[in-house]
């Protein structure tokens, strides 16, 4: 097993020493057999909380109802959650109740799907008991048990399913297809964070178009803002490491309902002022950067403006990697790089502060980036009394 584990191990361990189980579980196991190199590891064990909490000396309460806690002593967090499942869903969402089991079968049985349902023990052997080795090396999304039962327990499987089609490039298994496109309008009742937290995460996918398309396919674009369907074929070439990217791309492809957009899927003020910035850009790119547009985005922005220029069959007449060498070579990167500040302006104009200040800033970094001035505090100085002031 991969040396990154050695917390995870040592964990297990002191929880097998004590005289409970304890396993490695879900994304970890898959993403393991993959052989992709995953973020977290979750451990599971049959030792209620209270006896974990009494195992190990440093731990938090992050689940406790669920039954999990995150075991601190390893020095990399691990978060140990006892075997549970979860009965009595009501409304297609998850209970908020839990019930706590002894065995490992039930924790796996409630498990999305074949291939999340998998546990590993610290020696490296897996438990895998609906066939999710096989799933995997077929490359297949099935639900654990029979899919229409499971979409109606929590109806954000439906929208997972099609998440890890997209981030593993994976198909969706017959059934498992039938079952959402019979049930799509359940995704109705699932918060609309959660459904962004999904979109995110596919956003990031290996196969961004299979994963679009799936979403026309399940007929859960319906119930989703966003004209998925109708722009499928633009994602053909995506791709991207950041999720904030892919907001960007579905807002420029969706521009009239960018304000629905944003509200519907609740998005953050950072992603919301990036998907805006990406938006100046790219309409600015059609006429042509200026130096300021260099100057005021950063390389994410500009390089998903020109991205999304060439996918609409655009004209730009450089190379994407011009965007960087121009920005390096700026006379300043950022405002604090300037040699001057506001209390420069007040004190050579002796004039109250106030908007003007701004102006007469944004003047000097245009003119420094654009090689007019020089600078420094000096030439600054000159320049800044001759332009805005008679006496200079
Ligand atoms: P990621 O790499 O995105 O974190 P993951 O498999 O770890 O993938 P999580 O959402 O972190 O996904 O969930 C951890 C595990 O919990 C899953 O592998 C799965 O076994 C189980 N799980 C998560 N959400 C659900 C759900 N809605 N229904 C059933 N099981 C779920
Ligand atoms: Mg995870």
């Amino acid at each position: 097993i991969s040396e990154d584990w050695d917390f995870a191990i040592r964990v297990i361990e002191k929880i097998e020493n004590a005289g409970f189980e304890a396993v490695i579980v879900g994304g970890a196991v898959r993403d393991h057999l993959l052989g992709i190199k995953g973020n977290d590891v979750d451990v599971a064990t049959n030792a209620l909380p209270s006896e974990v909490k009494r195992i190990f000396s440093t731990t938090v309460d992050i689940g406790i109802e669920h039954g999990t806690v995150l075991v601190l002593d390893e020095g990399q967090p691990v978060e140990v959650t006892t075997y549970r499942t979860e009965s009595d869903y009501s409304d297609y969402r998850r209970p908020e109740q839990v019930i706590f089991v002894r065995t490992l079968d039930k924790d796996l049985q409630r498990r999305d799907f074949t291939i999340n349902a998998m546990a590993m023990t610290k020696d490296g052997q897996i438990i895998d008991l609906f066939g999710g080795q096989q799933d995997i090396e077929n490359g297949v999304i099935r639900s654990v048990g029979d899919a229409t039962v499971r979409f109606r327990e929590d109806a954000l499987r439906m929208l997972r399913a099609i998440r890890f089609s997209a981030q593993l490039d994976f198909t969706i298994e017959e059934k498992t297809l039938k079952a959402i496109q019979q049930d799509c309008d359940l995704i109705e009742f699932i918060a609309h964070e959660r459904i962004a937290m999904e979109l995110s995460k596919l956003w990031k996918g290996k196969n961004v178009y299979g994963g679009i398309q799936a979403l026309g396919e399940s007929h859960l674009d319906k119930y989703l803002i966003g004209n998925y369907k109708a722009n499928e074929q633009h994602w053909e070439k995506f791709h991207t490491t950041k999720s904030e990217v892919g907001w960007a791309y579905l807002c420029l492809l969706n521009r009239e309902e960018i304000q629905d957009i944003f509200d519907f899927y609740r998005l953050s003020n950072k992603d919301k002022t990036f998907i805006r910035n990406v938006m100046n850009a790219y309409n600015s790119l059609l006429k042509e950067w200026s130096i300021m547009d260099y100057f005021t985005n950063d390389l994410t922005v500009l390089e998903t403006a020109y991205d999304f220029a060439v996918w609409q069959r655009q004209n730009i007449p450089f190379e994407k990697t011009e965007i960087k060498r121009v920005k390096e070579n700026l006379n300043i990167q950022s405002v604090d790089e300037l040699a001057i500040n506001g209390n420069h302006l007040i004190e050579w104009t002796s004039k109250k502060r106030g908007p003007w200040i701004k102006v007469g800033l944004d003047a000097a970094i245009i003119a420094v980036l654009n090689g007019y001035v020089k600078n420094d505090e000096q030439t600054l100085k000159e320049w800044y009394l001759n332009e805005f002031t008679n006496e200079g």
